[in-house]
């Protein structure tokens, strides 16, 4: 080697900086169905049905009824930065849709083989077609890389086999299939909860029955039902609330005092999308120090409608983390309106007792 031209740099392949990036935003099979599932949401379906294989990694397949995909950009759907969302710069700050990145796919045929096969309202049949490395590529060789007409109904499925098949550092840290499924499934039931009206189902592939099913004319608590059991559907209180000067509204359902679990469970969308904070955490863990025995833990499913130009959601590609402005104020709304709710529901139980 010749030490001179040793450490001399070097742009990066094109395909290497790809997958690099995609990683970034896949991490891991739950990551990928989160993003397929925003995309389904987005198309306005009400009937999502995910199955798995192997947690996810040998298969991963989603199936909405939305509006679908045309035939004419089916060359699109892959291709990084191209989205139906998004045309300005400014939407950003009134964007309602989950996606508006165009990553998300791209990113996924950087590390997988995607087939999308889908079907728009009125049109005369579906296409499928196969994806590599953000671009259509032949089901088989020696076939064309387009998409084919074939047989459907209104709406898109999306199987994705064999994901990380070219990291394989990443799929060898992934050592169990039923940790991924479990991943999976959580993501389902919490937007299951969040998604009342919209029938949902998860199950493994080849496997009789589903470990989650909800339908469309299930309530908010019907769900929560079928997925935790009615030991806790029946201790629910729900929640609302409104903070006008700061555009805050939340709705939701709470345990109530008597109902007590080793872990806190806690479903938290902030417009729609499902996120993570730590604040809140805490502030809701504090309310309950109140009513519940030292080492219980509540149930909570909070949704919060902010106004969109006071969130930054852009903060990072998978969206995960969202800034808020009026942190504070957001804070101390929600402790307040978990705290009545709370009451109300104790006064009614005292009542109810005397009565
Ligand atoms: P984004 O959601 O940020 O636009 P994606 O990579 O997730 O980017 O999707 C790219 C485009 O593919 C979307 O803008 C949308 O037009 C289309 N698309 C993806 N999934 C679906 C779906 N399930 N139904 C209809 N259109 C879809
Ligand atoms: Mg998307």
């Amino acid at each position: 080697v010749d030490p001179a031209r040793e450490h001399r740099i070097v742009a990066l392949d094109q395909q290497v900086v790809n997958r690099i990036a995609a990683g970034e935003v896949i991490h891991r099979p739950v990551s990928a169905l989160k993003e397929m599932l925003e995309n389904s949401l987005d198309a306005g379906s009400s009937s999502i049905s995910v199955q798995a294989k192997g947690g996810g990694l040998k298969l991963l397949q989603i199936h909405d009824n939305g509006h679908g995909i045309s035939r004419e950009d089916f060359p699109k759907v892959c291709e990084r930065f191209a989205t139906s969302k998004l045309r300005e710069y400014g939407d950003l700050e009134h964007i309602e849709t989950f996606g508006f990145r165009g990553e998300a796919l791209a990113s996924i045929s950087h590390v997988a083989h995607v087939t999308i096969t889908s079907m728009t309202e009125g049109a005369t049949c579906a296409y499928r077609a196969c994806y590599a490395d953000g671009q259509l590529t032949a089901a088989r060789a020696g076939e064309e890389a387009e998409p084919k007409a074939c047989a459907g109904t209104r709406g898109t499925q999306i199987v994705v086999e064999d994901m990380f098949y070219n990291v394989l550092a990443r799929r060898n840290a992934m050592k169990s299939g039923a940790e991924e499924y479990a991943k999976l499934l959580q993501v389902m039931q919490a937007y299951a909860i969040d998604n009342a009206g919209v029938a949902m189902s998860c199950k493994k592939q080849g496997e009789a029955s589903s470990d989650l099913h909800t339908l469309k004319e299930h309530s908010t608590v019907d769900i929560i039902r079928s997925i935790y059991g009615s030991a806790l559907a029946k201790e629910l209180v729900p929640l609302k609330g409104e903070e006008a000067t700061i555009g805050l509204q939340v709705c939701g359902q709470l345990s109530n005092a008597n109902f007590s679990a080793k872990k806190l469970t806690f479903h938290l969308f902030i417009n729609k999308r499902l996120v993570e904070s730590s604040v809140l955490r805490r502030t809701l863990e504090e309310v309950y120090a109140a009513y519940l025995p030292k080492g219980g833990h509540p149930f909570v499913y909070l949704s919060i409608r902010l106004p969109p130009e006071s969130l930054d959601v852009n903060v990072h590609p998978t969206k995960r983390e969202v800034n808020f402005l009026h942190k504070e104020e957001v804070l101390a709304a929600v402790q307040q309106f978990a705290r009545d709710a709370l009451i109300s529901e104790n006064t009614s139980r005292t009542f109810f007792t005397q009565a």
